[in-house]
């Protein structure tokens, strides 16, 4: 039976500041635009995933490709997943410095490697072998993140950082803000998908690896079951396997939308973490939830376009 095809993404959940609202509407909107195109001409769930991530790692307003938050030592370092529901493949890059989108990097593993996983120098040899250009680690960065990783710096030498990063920090737009990406995909042959990247958390540690790119913690997607794809602070996420849990809600028969209430409830309530999360199951059926005070997300199927920044309270 063919399907109506879906495209759920996400541009981050954090204390988004107004003036930065238009911005992330705009990205949202063209990696709709770029992955629902696909969707409508047949292509399947991944490539929509691929094509809706690509956009938002090209443009800079997002923590993801170009204009990611900068490394301790002022490096970008990217780590991307991406999951198929119909067989269970997954590819994943970490702590990538030379390319410009890798989520093109991560369906490369899928397509072509026994492996899931590459990292570092390993995965750009990997994605540069099969046709991905390697760039100068400076086309990745922007002035915008130069200075807010001097702000925050400087912050950290004041003792003015919270370095659990919990609590009342999650308020502060200049030091903690989440703007990974991520999209999940139903396809018209009735699979789905699932594709995360991100630059992580500002001042990481050289070659600190977040929730992101690892099966089950930020991206999970099986057709028996439902597609995920998170943001936020990536080690509780880590902690709590949090995709696996909240798809395996789904198996055992709760919603997507439930699933995902309760997936960022237990991310609260377990060990004081934020960020937000979208679902989507074989049918259709999607959820999305956060505990940040707003979170940039769209969605896009045959009745239309919905672009929101929720926001909490
Ligand atoms: N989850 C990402 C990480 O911890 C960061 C984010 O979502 O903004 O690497």
């Amino acid at each position: 039976m063919q399907r109506s095809p879906l495209l759920l993404i996400h541009g981050g959940a954090w204390a988004m500041p107004d003036e930065a609202i238009a911005a992330h509407e705009a990205g949202i909107a063209d990696a709709l635009a770029a992955g629902y195109g696909l969707l409508e001409r047949g292509g399947s769930a991944m490539d929509a995933v691929e094509a809706a991530v690509a956009v938002m790692e090209d443009d800079e307003i997002f923590d993801a490709g170009r204009g990611s938050f900068l490394t301790r030592d002022g490096r970008v370092q990217l780590d991307a997943l991406m999951m198929n529901g119909e067989d269970l493949r997954a590819g994943g890059v970490a702590c990538v410095e030379r390319l410009k989108n890798p989520i093109r990097a991560a369906r490369l593993v899928l397509e072509h490697s026994p492996h899931i996983y590459f990292v570092g120098t390993g995965a750009e040899r990997f994605a540069m072998q099969h046709g991905m250009r390697l760039i100068d680690n400076t086309e990745l960065i922007v002035p915008r993140e130069r200075e807010r990783l001097m702000a925050f710096q400087q912050a950290e030498l004041e003792g003015a950082v919270d370095t659990t990063f919990s609590g009342p920090i999650m308020d502060d737009p200049t030091i903690s803000s989440h703007d990974t990406v991520g999209a999940v995909a139903l396809d018209q042959y009735g699979h789905i998908a699932a594709g995360t990247s991100t630059g992580g958390t500002l001042s990481k540690a050289p070659g600190r690896v977040g929730d992101s790119s690892l099966i089950g913690c930020g991206c999970y997607a099986d057709d028996e079951s439902a597609a995920v794809s998170l943001t936020g602070w990536g080690e509780p996420i880590m902690k709590l396997v949090l995709g696996k849990w909240a798809v395996d809600r789904v198996t055992a028969g709760a919603s997507p939308q439930d699933a995902a209430t309760a997936a960022i409830d237990y991310l609260q309530t377990r060990l004081g973490g934020h960020g937000g999360i979208i679902l989507l199951d074989g049918k259709g059926r999607f959820g999305l939830a956060h505990n940040t005070p707003r979170m940039a997300w769209g969605l896009r199927t045959a009745d239309g376009v919905q672009l929101g920044i929720t926001r909490n309270g």
